[in-house]
């Protein structure tokens, strides 16, 4: 089959990678629609040692699923994470710590950039039939943005920045909109401020905003220099939320965060029924990310965009 292709640090378009085999409890995915992601371009840096084909962000078909048939032919999404069931956190309820998981397109599993993928059957999530592939493509992504909300209490009277508008800066900030809080954005790019305002949500710049007022800030600017800034804006006792995972690792002084009290979050993937309703019922509208649509065969272009300075959201077809 067809597919992107990772192997140390390069990325190559194959015509001749053998198709998946389903284990057992497994389905075989025919892609629809595949988002490139701020991780995907990590990966690519070096962020994992993975090799395989990337890809996390999918809308597929249910192509066949021997020990569910009546998945096949069914429009799905499925999860990020495969749990194994069974270890010490599987059975906590935290699958998506599983000490074991495979995650699609990252660790242990290839992933969306293919004609084809094989995924467990229990991971798939159908889709409503009102629900388009354009708007389903973000489920995982949007379900890390709530992941924000199962982790911090945010009420009406917070007082929240987002800091940084991309791909996912901006559906977090869409998800905080939600709760009623005192929200601003921090964007650099025009077309970010533009989608921002669009959604009536308040884009800033970095001046614009007073430094220790925030009661919350999340950190989704993908670059270690995002977080000095997240932390200016942040009050005493305030709450740190790092939604960035990169190459590298970053200087912290980690002595002024015990004396103002800041409670730091590390903040990864969340919940997809959740983040399916919200697509359903039209609360979040994650469409207007979307900034270019690319074949699979031109992968090697997509990404080169999806690397540009400001660039929103890239899909590929098959
Ligand atoms: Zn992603
Ligand atoms: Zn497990």
């Amino acid at each position: 089959m067809r597919c992107l292709w990772l192997e140390g640090g390069a990325l190559s378009s194959r015509p001749d990678v053998p198709e998946p085999r389903p284990a057992a409890g497994e389905a075989l995915l025919r892609m629809r629609l595949a988002g490139v992601c701020a991780t995907d371009l990590e990966l690519r840096r070096g962020y994992l040692p993975f090799t395989g084909v990337p890809g996390h962000e999918v809308v597929a078909t249910v192509e066949a699923a021997p020990s569910a048939p009546e998945w096949e032919g069914r429009r799905v999404v499925p999860e990020i994470n495969a749990p194994c069931g069974a270890c010490p956190e599987c059975r906590a309820g935290l699958p998506r710590h599983c000490r074991s998981r495979s995650v699609l397109g990252i660790a242990g599993r290839d992933g969306a950039f293919a004609e084809l993928l094989a995924v467990p059957v229990a991971s798939l999530h159908p889709l409503p039939e009102g629900l388009a592939d354009e708007a389903a493509v973000f489920a995982e992504p949007l379900a890390a943005a709530l992941e924000v909300l199962e982790q911090v209490h945010v009420t009406p009277s917070t007082r929240a920045v987002v800091v940084g508008a991309g791909r996912l800066g901006q559906l977090v900030a869409q998800v905080l909109a939600l709760t009623g809080c005192s929200l601003a954005v921090v964007a650099r790019h025009e077309r970010q401020r533009a989608l921002l305002r669009s959604r009536g949500i308040e884009a800033v710049e970095e001046q614009d905003l007073a430094p220790r007022a925030a009661d919350l800030v999340v950190e989704a600017t993908g670059h270690p220099s995002g977080f000095d800034l997240a932390r200016r804006l942040l009050r005493p006792r305030g709450t740190l939320v790092l939604k960035s995972t990169y190459a590298g690792s970053l200087e912290v002084d980690l002595s002024a965060l015990v004396v103002d009290e800041i409670t730091l979050v590390g903040s990864r993937c969340g919940p997809f029924g959740p983040a399916l309703s919200l697509l359903e019922r039209g609360l979040v509208d994650p469409t207007g990310l979307v900034e270019a649509r690319y074949s699979l065969d031109a992968g090697l272009a997509a990404f080169e965009h999806a690397t540009r300075p400001g660039a929103l959201k890239v899909l590929l077809r098959p």
